[in-house]
């Protein structure tokens, strides 16, 4: 991650010689929240100086101090040299004050309201911290085995603050008035407790309690040890977190997990992990020291892990696929859940009904889960703001984001280059966030969810607004998509409207390709963009591009596309993919007698095989894509590896999966014509293989052809148009194999590749491109 910080002076200090001075100094970044204060007086008093430090209303820190030039001097130096380790300085403005000194000591006051400063933020849900894992394992502190332990080093942030400054009475732990014990480390500068706003212990803070799945109180001394003997004997539960509720399982019992799978209306989707300890990870996964390094960061982040050859997991924690979700314990209550039982690991997914936000408030998961679990591991901290866990994987030593969301938003993204508007970035449909971009800084909020319901477009505004007071950012531009039928479209029109916001739209494949750009500073690409589905400027379905892009104009050029495949069905050939690989088949040969023979893999059967042939033969009801994913789906479908979508992606992860022990058995030359990559021999010759090759080696095999393809395409369009750079973007950038083979075709050819690294690839890292253009590109 990008961590530049930049100190400017407003003016510059004028040091009267052996004369005593007073500095005022503001400090922008992530500095409330991260035990910034404490540190402040610390440095002050070790350097001798009096004065005051303070938080302000927009989210900086204000400091006074009052002594001699070299203390002055010494304190500055401090302030750089030996910040907190959570916290990032984007600005240190300092002023030379005229008058005499007033100050008698250094105080921590009480916060100002004041907000003129924009840029600044609170920081992301930081995990449980080592000491603080010590205490809770110490028969002798206060809050050994106390669930909530939390310090100025971790604990929630993000999700508790409701508004700014960072005091408690702005969190939801101001019901939880100190006990005479916290107050007291919470008063003393030398504890790692002074001033930390969610210090706690059992007797002034939060309570954990159990209840039965209407909502009844389990009277039980020890709920959290309670809890994990139950999801060990096959309960299932709803476990309240920081950011929202879990629905938590046993991961080797069949039962709970069946009964979780119908309830969620989750048949296949995979369910992240949470595992007990790294060591236990190793038990059914690969981690490598990259892995284990993510896994164990103050993030928490859940990591998608190689499932290794003596896996024993259930086949329903994450059916198909090669790889597996694993998260370790970030707080107090996740450690304790794993001290009385022998569980390597328990199913911790996202508590969230069909389309809905996460699940935070204690009535709301009554309603929607109570339903599906047995018990609830309620406490009664509220939770002021939703947020996932976010998902990352590794590229061989390069981790990308699947979703960022806890432990990273609300933290900047910081770019080398300050941007020319305010922008705000609503994102596209699917996978969403939202994004603000002030000057050097991109903000992305957590995870959204997909953008299709009333639940969803309420939790994107309130999100909106959040950042933007957290930002106190001044937004003059409002970007969203092309597609003229997205909800976040009309909604950023309502707010260009009522706010007179300028409105820009922006291509969905032109903002993942923009996105990288910024990412890495660099001025023009040739950008690989390949996903499911964006709105083109034609109002087709794209998702397999190659697009030019310069910071020149706010306009691209499409230099190529995948070939265009019949969907027959529109949007049900998606969720079918069968019905993709039969339009694609019948180009070439009559594919009756195949289909005919899979028919039971479509919902109604020969009947609907033959309304598909009919279709095919009259030509009605049929739309067309240069979606990769799409081919990817039809792959899935004709290997029989995946014959129905029941969650984004599903066919073309199965496939992958399928894929990575193969070897490119048919090596395809890519075949193309004009500036199109054809798909249909592609597929034909895969087709043709079925019984000659093995299922690993003809997936392997199609990835190498599209990877290749679009290498050797976007290659000669760079080398064309004499840019130094390719990239690749999108959904399908996730994809190891795609993304492998591409790299090694475009820098034999002396090219620059470039794939997103602070950002999402897929559509979560949408809004950031929509706001970046809006900020970056001319227009
Ligand atoms: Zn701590
Ligand atoms: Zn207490």
């Amino acid at each position: 991650m990008t961590n530049v910080e930049t100190y400017k002076k407003v003016r510059p200090l004028c040091f009267r010689d052996g004369l005593s001075l007073r500095v005022k100094i503001k400090v922008t970044g992530v500095v409330q929240g991260v035990g910034f204060r404490p540190f402040i007086y610390r440095i002050a008093v070790r350097n001798g100086l009096t004065g005051y430090v303070r938080n302000r209303g927009d989210a900086g820190v204000e400091i006074l101090i009052e002594g001699n030039e070299q203390s002055i001097h010494s304190f500055l130096r401090d302030l750089k040299e030996k910040k907190p380790p959570l916290a990032q300085i984007h600005d240190i403005i300092t002023t030379t004050l005229t008058g005499k000194n007033q100050e008698m000591k250094f105080t921590i006051y009480k916060s100002s309201e004041k907000a003129e400063l924009s840029g600044s933020v609170i920081p992301p849900d930081i995990a449980i911290c080592d000491e603080c894992l010590t205490e809770l394992r110490d028969p002798k502190d206060p809050r050994y085995e106390y669930f909530f332990i939390t310090c100025t080093n971790c604990g929630p942030r993000f999700t508790t603050i409701e508004r700014l400054p960072y005091d408690r009475e702005n969190t939801t732990m101001r019901e939880f008035p100190m006990c005479g014990y916290c107050q007291r480390e919470y008063s003393n500068p030398r504890n790692r407790r002074f001033h930390a706003q969610t210090v706690a212990c059992p007797k002034c803070g939060p309570k954990a309690y159990l209840a039965t799945r209407n909502g009844e109180q389990v009277r039980h001394e020890d709920p959290v040890r309670e809890a994990g003997r139950l999801l060990s004997e096959g309960a299932i539960l709803a476990i309240k977190g920081y950011g929202g509720f879990h629905v938590a399982a046993s991961v080797t019992k069949e039962k709970p997990l069946l009964t979780l799978r119908k309830a969620k209306h989750r048949r296949a989707k995979p369910f992240a992990i949470m595992a007990r300890s790294v060591a236990a990870a190793k038990s059914f996964a690969e981690v490598t020291s990259k892995e284990e390094a993510l896994l164990t960061s103050y993030a928490r982040p859940i990591v998608l892990l190689s499932k290794n050859d003596v896996y024993s997991l259930s086949p329903l924690v994450a059916p198909g696929l090669h790889n597996v979700g694993v998260m370790l314990p970030y707080t107090g209550l996740h450690y304790m859940l794993f001290d009385r039982v022998d569980d390597s690991a328990f199913v911790m997914t996202s508590a969230n009904p069909p389309n809905q936000p996460i699940v935070k408030d204690n009535g709301e998961a009554l309603e929607t889960l109570g339903g599906t679990v047995d018990y609830f591991l309620f406490h009664n901290r509220k939770i002021a703001y939703r947020c996932d866990d976010s998902v990352l994987r590794v590229h061989v030593t390069r981790p990308s984001f699947i979703r960022r969301s806890r432990g990273y938003a609300p933290a900047p993204i910081m770019l080398k280059e300050k941007a020319r508007r305010c922008v705000i970035g609503l994102g596209g449909e699917l996978n969403n966030t939202a994004c603000i971009l002030f000057e050097n800084k991109a903000f992305i909020s957590q995870h959204i969810g997909d953008v299709e319901n009333v639940e969803t477009r309420a939790f994107l505004l309130e999100a909106t607004n959040h950042l933007i007071r957290l930002t106190n950012s001044r937004v003059d531009t409002v970007a969203c998509d092309l597609h003229p039928k997205f909800t976040t479209t009309a909604l950023a029109q309502e707010l260009a409207e009522a706010n007179s916001w300028q409105l820009i739209q922006v291509q969905h494949h032109h903002a993942h390709v923009a996105a990288l750009m910024v990412e890495h500073a660099v001025d023009e690409i040739v950008g690989i963009t390949c996903d499911g589905y964006g709105y083109g400027t034609d109002s087709k379905a794209w998702g397999g591009e190659i697009l030019f892009c310069t910071r020149e104009f706010a306009e691209f050029k499409r230099l190529a596309h995948i070939e265009k495949q019949p969907l027959l069905g529109g949007d049900v050939a998606t969720r079918y993919p069968l019905r993709i690989a039969a339009g694609i088949l019948s180009k070439k040969e009559n594919m009756e007698p195949w289909l005919l023979r899979h028919s039971g893999h479509l919902p109604y059967g020969e009947t609907e095989a033959k309304l598909i042939l009919n279709q095919l033969q009259k030509g009605v009801g049929i739309t067309e894509t240069t979606s990769c994913g799409r081919v990817l789906d039809a792959v899935a479908a004709v290997l029989g590896v995946c014959y129905e979508r029941t969650y984004e992606g599903e066919p073309a992860m199965k496939l992958e999966s399928a894929a990575i022990k193969g070897k490119d058995a048919l090596s395809m030359k890519p075949l193309i014509s004009g500036n199109v990559l054809d798909t249909t021999q592609m597929f034909h010759a895969i087709f043709e293989n079925i019984r000659k090759a093995s299922t690993a080696d003809l997936a392997y095999s199609a990835h190498a052809y599209l990877a290749r393809g679009l290498a050797s395409l976007a290659v000669k369009k760079a080398v064309e148009a004499g840019v130094k750079t390719v990239g690749f973007s999108g959904g399908a950038a996730c994809n190891q194999i795609l993304a492998g083979i591409m790299r090694r075709k475009v820098e034999a050819a002396g090219l620059k590749f470039l794939v997103h690294a602070a950002v999402p690839a897929g559509d979560g890292g949408v809004s950031f491109g929509q706001a970046v253009l809006g900020g970056f590109f001319r227009f």
